[in-house]
């Protein structure tokens, strides 16, 4: 028989797996307080539990663990960078971020990637394998541990395609819901332009923001750099991240990473003004972070195209570079150490 893996189950789950294994259902929210309060790492150290018990818990659960292989700490800004290990040996990345209002963490969601953007580090060794909503929590409950800072904000716009592991996101999104000091206001999903998924993570309507990868207004362009626009092109993206705005009526952010002589002339902002005009979004434009062989190299006009944007009625503002001498971008430090 495989064992549980104990830390992704809510509590509602624990308390019927606890009632399945003949013990009484009020011994989960003790068991659950361990783990998620306390956040012990072993059936032994949960001391109002009888030894029995413990060792009835040992033989159908196991508690999941990540460990920090490497720490990078920004000499600028505080912003920390993680290398974890997890328990098959396998390595991602988790970024920890200051901002006035709070800590922010942005979270791995996959070993590697299966959607070959061009652009980006974590794509290159290609896809391993899904997190399980254990090891995503994990990077919080360590991070917070390692750093002894409270996080607030949650982003899933780490190494990995968040709506390709789409059952354990949500899971995990269900885990963190059910902390009373955390809302799903403050969490973002940011997502390559599956738009499949986009229509079922509508019907859940979970109050967290959607962040959309545009990069790119017209399909000539946004195919060049990212091959999942032939799966599902610009207008069907479009189409979808609409009906995810009425059915949650949340306003979708649509990430666009300004790369020099690619996407930043004129004429790509006045075609991204004609594609978004009269949607209710945000555009957030990051300067790009140029990878190791990658080819291409950060536009040099990220201030003039969001004047371009602001013009045209789009309500754009340009993110904050974190981490600039500790490497942040997101899949470089996994790359770095193979
Ligand atoms: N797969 C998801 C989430 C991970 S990537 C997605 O595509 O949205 C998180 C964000 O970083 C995406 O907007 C992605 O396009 C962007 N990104 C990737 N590589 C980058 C780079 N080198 N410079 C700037 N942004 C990058």
């Amino acid at each position: 028989m495989d064992k549980t893996d104990i830390l992704s189950l809510t509590l509602d789950e624990l308390r019927t797996k606890i009632d399945e294994i003949g013990e009484q259902k009020f011994r989960a929210s003790q068991i659950y307080d361990w783990l998620h309060n306390k956040r012990v790492r072993d059936f032994s150290e949960m001391s109002n539990i009888s030894a029995q018990l413990r060792e009835k818990l040992n033989k159908y659960f196991w508690i999941n663990s990540i460990k920090i292989k490497k720490r990078l700490v920004s000499d600028l800004d505080n912003t920390v960078k993680y290398l974890y290990g997890l328990y098959d040996g396998e390595k991602i990345e988790t970024v920890l971020m200051e901002y006035k209002h709070g800590n922010s963490i942005c979270i791995s969601t996959q070993v590697g990637c299966k959607m070959q953007c061009k652009f980006c580090a974590s794509t290159k060794a290609g896809y391993v394998r899904d997190l399980l909503p254990s090891e995503m929590l994990l990077q919080i409950y360590e991070s917070e541990r390692d750093s002894g800072r409270k996080i607030n904000h949650v982003v899933l716009m780490g190494i990995g395609e968040p709506l390709d592991n789409f059952d354990n996101v949500v899971q995990f999104l269900k885990l963190l819901d059910e902390k009373p000091d955390m809302s799903l206001r403050h969490i973002s999903v940011s997502t390559c332009g599956l738009a499949d998924r986009i229509y079922d993570l509508a019907e859940l309507k979970l109050g967290i923001t959607l962040s959309v990868s545009l990069h790119a207004p017209t399909d000539e362009i946004r195919s060049e750099i990212m091959p999942v626009n032939k799966r599902y092109n610009i207008s069907q993206l479009m189409t979808a991240c609409k009906y995810y705005f009425e059915k949650t009526g949340r306003r979708i952010s649509y990430e666009f990473a300004l790369i020099d002589g690619v996407n930043d002339d004129k004429a790509t902002a006045d075609s991204l003004i004609r594609l978004l005009k009269g949607q209710n979004c945000h555009v957030n434009l990051i300067p790009i972070n140029a990878i190791k062989d990658g080819v291409f190299s950060r536009s040099k006009s990220v201030e003039e195209f969001k004047e371009m944007l602001s013009d045209g009625g789009i309500n754009a503002t340009v993110r904050r570079t974190l981490g600039a001498d500790i490497n942040a971008a997101c899949g470089q430090l996994r790359r770095d150490d193979q």
